[in-house]
């Protein structure tokens, strides 16, 4: 390793080439009526080419991590610094490359459409690295070693000794995919490029950062390596848009920072459950956000959780994970639900399961309505409460009770939920079963429109409303709960009693099956009170509200 080893192993036509230089290469300067690069004049800002060089983001990246800028390229996901490395070192039909097995099947594809020779090594039984094997099968022509650590699909990282025995002794670079990095809770071998001339690191914002969708990859290596592959790189291959986002996310690391340690505690603890589970023969360890489980018959697990509209990934054909089932952390609602789905499992074979039951993923995506009819017959009160979650705002009120009718109205305004509630109540004794039932029955239809569908997470809301606050926290996942801060001098509000408005929401809790915590303060009481309704309001709205995508628990087909 006396001489650059960038240069030895890159091809030759590399090393001679001259690479394409654009107009936005040649002059960097940002002021001036730009004439050079044929762009329309029109469609500000992004008429303009993106910095071929993305040296703002670079610069951030290198801040970060800990290097210098000339030691970082970006990709268009890992996917394209992948593909950089083998056109930049690798010769087709000559040279070949070694990997791990079980591992990202990227290396193998990208090799493939290079024209390069794929070679694997079998991980050892736990899934450590077989070091010797390894430089047993290197050769002159070997120009690259792909160690993905976190290790995908296994779950693990690579021991430190082991790795830095293959970085001394491979004679070609060293490409460690660090994707899932983050989640290991370890140091990254970014720190260690000064060390190793052979070392490439692979990093991307698609797993911890959030954001697969920009497609934004990172490898980081010597300057000597980084300038060959800039040569190889297409000029503008990191738009604008991911540039921009990028840069607007890593300014904000700490919310990363926050979630991986969510999505660490989660995995934790759902492993940790999982392990009590019979069925599950084994959960492997895992320094990343997925994990590997083992089942006598993972394909009956599979179309099993694919009923309850989750959707796990299949790895029992990869090489020494027989019966393994890969299975990602979700947020905190999704982890419960697909505790649920795997403890409610029974031993369903694989052929009894119909085709037709999973053959179109789609299926299981179908947003199921969200409604509930309660109704709710007392030798004092009739009531009847129609609800649905992802209504207009629609509200048909008649308590009997105007000033009542008029605060539930407010719940449906403001949580954009259809509310129609009927209620014939003993009003010639007094309000107060007719206050306390149609509450009841009102938290009742909350909860049975929710189905199981939602999680833990709690959600708040603060509204000033003239004179008054009010602030009001839901957790539709607690007992039935409630806190209550608020204090009403005049007796009555409309024809309410105010020392029932406890009771209102108390009964709510009860019937929803939540937990509420209310505070309120200010002089008139009608804004107080009415406060209150809106911040509830507002505050349901939060909590049911259904996310596309990811965070959205699909159709619990077949489990309702
Ligand atoms: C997900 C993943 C990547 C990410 O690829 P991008 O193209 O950056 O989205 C890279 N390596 C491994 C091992 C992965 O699992």
């Amino acid at each position: 390793m006396n001489e650059n080893i960038a240069q030895k192993m890159a091809r030759p036509a590399i090393l001679n080439l001259k690479p394409y230089s654009s107009a936005r290469e040649e002059f960097t300067g940002n002021e001036g009526i730009f004439l050079d690069a044929n762009e329309s004049p029109y469609n500000k800002p992004l008429n303009r080419y993106p910095d071929p060089f993305q040296q703002k983001l670079r610069e951030r990246i290198a801040e970060l991590k800990q290097v210098e800028k000339g030691n970082i390229i970006l990709g268009n996901g890992s996917d394209e610094t992948i593909d950089m490395l083998f056109r930049t070192f690798c010769e087709p039909g000559k040279d070949k490359v070694l990997s791990i097995a079980p591992t990202y099947g990227m290396y193998k594809v990208s090799a493939g459409i290079n024209g390069v020779e794929y070679e694997t090594v079998l991980l050892n039984e736990d899934f450590s690295l077989p070091v010797n094997s390894i430089l047993e099968k290197a050769t002159d022509n070997t120009k690259l070693l792909f160690l993905c650590s976190p290790n995908n699909p296994t779950g693990n990282r690579f021991d430190d000794e082991a790795m830095a025995e293959l970085l001394k002794n491979f004679p070609g670079l060293v490409v460690v995919d660090e994707a899932y990095v983050d989640f290991s809770g370890q140091g990254s071998w970014v720190n260690a490029l000064d060390k190793y001339p052979n070392l490439v690191v692979l990093q991307t914002l698609s797993k911890a950062w959030g954001l697969a969708a920009i497609r934004l990859g990172i490898a980081f290596a010597s300057a000597d390596i980084i300038q060959l592959m800039m040569k190889v790189k297409p000029p503008y291959n990191v738009n604008t848009l991911t540039q921009e986002k990028a840069l607007q996310s890593l300014s904000e690391p700490q919310i990363t920072t926050e979630r991986v340690q969510q999505i660490i505690s989660e995995r934790d603890a759902l492993m940790q459950s999982l392990e009590e589970i019979p069925t599950i023969k084994k959960v492997f360890a895992s320094d990343a956000n997925f994990f590997l489980i083992r089942l006598d018959d993972p394909g009956a697990m599979y179309n099993h959780l694919l009923q309850q509209g989750i959707i796990a990934r299949d790895r029992s054909r990869e090489p020494l994970c027989e019966g393994c089932l890969r299975i990602s952390v979700g947020t905190p609602a999704q982890n419960k639900y697909l505790l649920e789905a795997i403890k409610n499992y029974s031993s369903v074979k694989t052929e009894d399961v119909p085709a037709s039951n999973w053959t179109t993923v789609a299926d299981y995506l179908v947003t199921p309505e969200r409604k509930a009819v309660k109704e709710r017959k007392t030798k004092e009160t009739d009531i009847r409460v129609e609800i649905n979650l992802d209504g207009n705002a629609k509200a048909n009120i008649s308590t009997g009770l105007g000033f009542y009718d008029h605060m539930l109205e407010q719940i449906a305004r403001h949580s954009g939920c259809d509310l129609s509630i009927e209620v014939k109540g003993d009003l010639h004794i007094d309000e107060h079963h007719t206050l306390e039932d149609t509450a009841i029955a009102l938290g009742e239809a909350f909860a049975e429109a929710l189905g199981n569908k939602m999680g833990i997470e709690r959600y708040g809301f603060a509204l000033p409303m003239d004179d008054c606050a009010a602030m009001v926290l839901l957790d539709f996942g607690g007992r039935p709960e409630l806190v209550w801060k608020a204090r009403f001098k005049r007796e009555k509000v409309g024809e309410l009693p105010t020392e029932m408005f406890e009771h209102i929401f108390k009964s709510f809790a009860v019937g929803a099956r939540c937990n509420l915590y209310i505070k309120a303060k200010g002089k008139n009481e009608h804004h107080k009170i009415e406060a209150i309704f809106k911040a509830l309001a507002r505050a349901i709205r939060m909590a049911v509200k259904r996310e596309a995508g990811s965070d959205f628990l699909p159709s619990t087909k077949g489990m309702l």
